[in-house]
């Protein structure tokens, strides 16, 4: 079967959920009600849900078995020593803390290293991490490379940071820099990859300035199969492999074990400096739970630790990789504007250029997921000005684009499933001139993309 070129979905499918089909009126009652954001919809009432790729994944059966599996002892669980080997024998670090999510880890680390004034460079925060940085009163410096800035730019990893700002950085104000992170895949920045090359690259300026150096992991798998397939040298290794040596360069991450954890819930922080994970415990003890199971239950330390295997699968990669490539090259051919190339977990729809007509200020993104909820009952999300361009100060800024990303879950949805998203892009796309702007009529201080409401200009 090796000769063969369909790349097929590598599971058969055990138990199914039905999804609901709704009337145009009710998803136009449901949108108004939602107050324009899609974050606001009752997920019943979408078809096909790519808001995100975040804990929305389908678990194996080997997953579901092992949640039997879970100790939940309050102290020292069988599940935890199981899920810190698994986490210890990817990542190498020594000390692993389970977390109840990616943003508590992130909290957690940002909380106990961060000083108000600092700098955290990063190739782009993603939204979550950004708020953890800017709660410490600190600065979330984003310095991806330049091509990773341009949608239409094509570049096998646009999700690079770029390294002689990141040098310029430590050579001038190293003294309020207490760590450097490394997003993999980028997902504020597409869910583009990081190459080696540059992680090494990283590594050294670390060495060099005396800075530990923590990746955001959340998708370690994903990069790792596209530095498999893109890097020179890389191809004859495994994911696991070329996993392995990307943490091996870091000293420490953050994960969501809704990602590439392929788990509803659960996260993690692991890092090898002792005083840290000292500091980052005792802040875990306050707010998570004991250091054995970090907010989450026993059984879902099972479910993470089975999921960190199953990720690293050749055969799931390779299906995850090329199914998310499959939706992009059919917008492409029917030139809808997409960022490029494809990114690992979603594909990003460029709003800003498709709505040329709406400025950015009267959000593209929120109109281009509007439509695409009433036409289709798709649910993608805002990546853009209303996402990113809210100051620490109040004010707004425009970022560098605006995108609406349509995330795909894990093992969930067929090959039939894209072909329809694919239609009706292309669709509503064909009817962007009557596409208008919105203004914001409530909003939050903070995060505000969550829980903003929204009225058309
Ligand atoms: C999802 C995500 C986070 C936060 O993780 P949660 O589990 O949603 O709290 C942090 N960084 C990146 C890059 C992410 O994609």
């Amino acid at each position: 079967m090796e000769h063969f070129n369909t790349i097929i979905e590598p599971f058969r499918i055990k138990s199914v959920e039905a999804i609901k089909f709704t009337r145009r009126e009710e998803r136009e009652a449901a949108l108004r009600e939602a107050g324009y954001n899609v974050f606001r919809l009752r997920a019943e009432d979408v078809l096909i849900d790519l808001l995100t790729d975040s804990g929305t994944g389908a678990m194996s059966a080997a997953q579901w078995g092992a949640l039997m599996q879970g100790d939940e002892s309050y102290a020292g669980s069988r599940s935890y020593f199981r899920f810190r080997d698994v986490v210890s024998d990817l990542t190498g670090y020594r000390h692993v803390i389970p977390t109840h999510q990616g943003r508590a880890a992130e909290r957690i680390l940002f909380h106990s290293v961060l000083e108000a004034g600092q700098i955290v460079p990063n190739n782009n925060h993603f939204d979550t991490t950004r708020a953890n940085v800017e709660t410490e009163k600190a600065e979330a410096r984003d310095l991806v490379i330049p091509e990773g800035r341009v949608p239409s730019q094509v570049h096998p990893f646009k999700g690079n940071i770029d390294l002689a700002a990141l040098g310029r950085a430590l050579e001038t104000e190293g003294d309020r820099i207490p760590l450097v992170m490394v997003t993999v895949t980028n997902n504020a920045g597409g869910g583009q990859p990081v190459s080696l090359e540059n992680l090494r690259g990283v590594r050294r300026l670390c060495d060099r300035f005396a800075k530990p150096f923590f990746l955001d992991a959340c998708r370690f798998a994903e990069n790792a199969y596209f530095i498999k397939k893109r890097e020179e040298g890389q191809g004859h290794r495994t994911p696991r492999e070329i996993a392995r040596e990307m943490f091996s360069l870091a000293d420490g991450c953050t994960m969501s074990a809704k990602k590439d954890g392929l788990a509803n819930i659960g996260g993690f922080l692991a890092l090898n400096d002792d005083a840290w994970a000292d500091r980052c415990r005792n802040l875990l003890i306050l707010t998570e739970g004991f250091p054995t199971y970090g907010g989450l239950a026993g059984y879902d330390l099972e479910a993470v630790a089975r999921g960190l295997e199953e990720v690293l699968e050749e055969s799931y990669l390779r299906y995850r990789i090329r199914s998310t490539e499959y939706l992009h090259e059919r917008l492409v051919g029917a030139g809808v504007p997409v960022l490029q190339p494809a990114g690992g977990h979603a594909v990003y729809l460029d709003a800003r250029a498709l709505l040329s007509h709406i400025p950015p200020r009267q959000y593209p993104g929120i109109s281009l997921a509007g439509a695409l909820y009433l036409e289709a009952g798709i649910r993608g999300v805002e990546i853009g000005t209303v996402m990113f361009g809210l100051q620490p100060d109040g004010t707004e800024r425009i970022p560098p684009m605006d995108l609406v990303r349509l995330a795909i879950p894990r093992r969930v949805y067929t090959q039939s499933h894209i072909d329809y998203v694919a239609e009706a892009v292309i669709a509503v796309a064909g009817m962007k001139d009557r596409l208008r702007g919105y203004r914001i009529a409530k909003a939050p201080s903070v995060l505000r993309h969550f829980t903003a409401i929204f009225e058309p200009v």
